[in-house]
């Protein structure tokens, strides 16, 4: 028998939430809302109001959230994206009030590893990192086959291990983290500054706005030689972390995705993969595989998280 569950991802600017069979990943319903700017209370509001839609005679037993910011037991340590925000909030426990069930509270990075590591490219390995590339890069730590938070939240924070000693600024504050090398914020930023010296065509395409994962693939199809460079360094930045990583945690296997890795494909974690040997043991202790992907992993996998806090 499987037990449909709720799953929520909370972003900085809506709210989806769907109901999930744990087991086989397949999601139904779909309620949508944008995230109020109010502060705290409205977003629980929102959440539980999607909730209500999906499920308005109270059936479900358990519902999980993605936030978009670190979670230690329950406590959203903080949320950036959100308005209003900037301190610890008990949500497990409010939630749990609110809706009269089972809650669980995840960060949107953490439960998107758990859907891949049951769902999807990580299923039966028990052992690995998910590492999603995109504005940023986050990770997911599945160590004996559960999710790893640290004691302080930072376990899986793959975007802030240092490839360049003082290198190019990271959006934390730090220098030469891998995040500004392989995220697409750090890599249009450092368009722009080359952009000032000798034009390219990453920027001319652009101009003021925030780059998307098809700009970077367009300007690369043209050649555009800084657009190369910055992908070049960012294949070595990815290689290096991954095979150091690798080998100090003893993982099998690193599992790709994110909207950078989705645009380019097999191809550059290929690329990826050949300089590998860059950290740590490298390839002889580790391969790549490519997300799978899944419907809305973020709600996919906050429900496998709640699913799994009924048993
Ligand atoms: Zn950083």
């Amino acid at each position: 028998m499987t037990t449909t569950v709720i799953g929520v991802d909370l972003g900085g600017t809506k709210i989806l939430s769907r109901l999930v069979d744990p087991i086989t990943g397949a999601a139904s319903g779909r309620a949508k809302t944008a995230t109020p700017s109010t502060g705290i209370d409205g977003v629980i509001e929102a959440i539980a109001g999607t909730v209500d839609t999906l499920d308005p005679d109270g059936e479900v037993a358990a519902v999980g959230v993605g936030v978009p910011g670190p979670v230690r037991d329950g406590v959203v340590l903080r949320c950036p994206n959100i308005a209003g925000w900037d301190r610890p909030v008990e949500l497990r426990a409010r939630l749990a009030e609110r809706l009269g069930r089972a809650a669980v509270v995840a960060n949107d990075v953490n439960a998107g590893a758990a859907a891949e590591h049951r769902l999807g490219a990580g299923r039966g390995v028990d052992d690995l990192l998910a590492v999603f590339v995109g504005t940023g890069v986050g990770g997911g730590l599945v160590l004996d086959g559960a999710l790893r938070d640290g004691p302080r939240g930072l376990a899986g924070e793959f975007g802030h291990l240092t490839v360049v000693p003082d290198g190019r600024p990271c959006g934390c504050g730090g220098r030469g983290h891998l995040e500004a090398y392989a995220g697409k914020a750090g890599i249009v930023a450092e368009a722009r500054r080359r952009h000032a010296e000798s034009p390219n065509a990453l920027i001319e395409m652009v101009q003021d706005g925030s780059m998307k994962s098809r700009h970077l693939a367009k300007a690369m199809e043209q050649g555009d030689e800084t657009t190369l460079e910055l992908l070049d360094e960012a294949t070595t930045a990815l290689a290096v972390g991954i095979g150091s990583i690798a080998t100090v945690v003893d993982l099998p296997l690193v599992v790709l995705g994110g909207g950078i890795v989705d645009k380019l494909g097999e191809p550059w974690v290929a690329q990826i993969a050949d300089r590998l040997d860059l950290g740590g043991f490298g390839a002889d202790v580790v391969d790549l595989a490519i997300a799978h992907r899944l419907d809305d992993a973020g709600s996919v996998g906050a429900a496998v998280l709640a699913a799994d806090a009924l048993v």
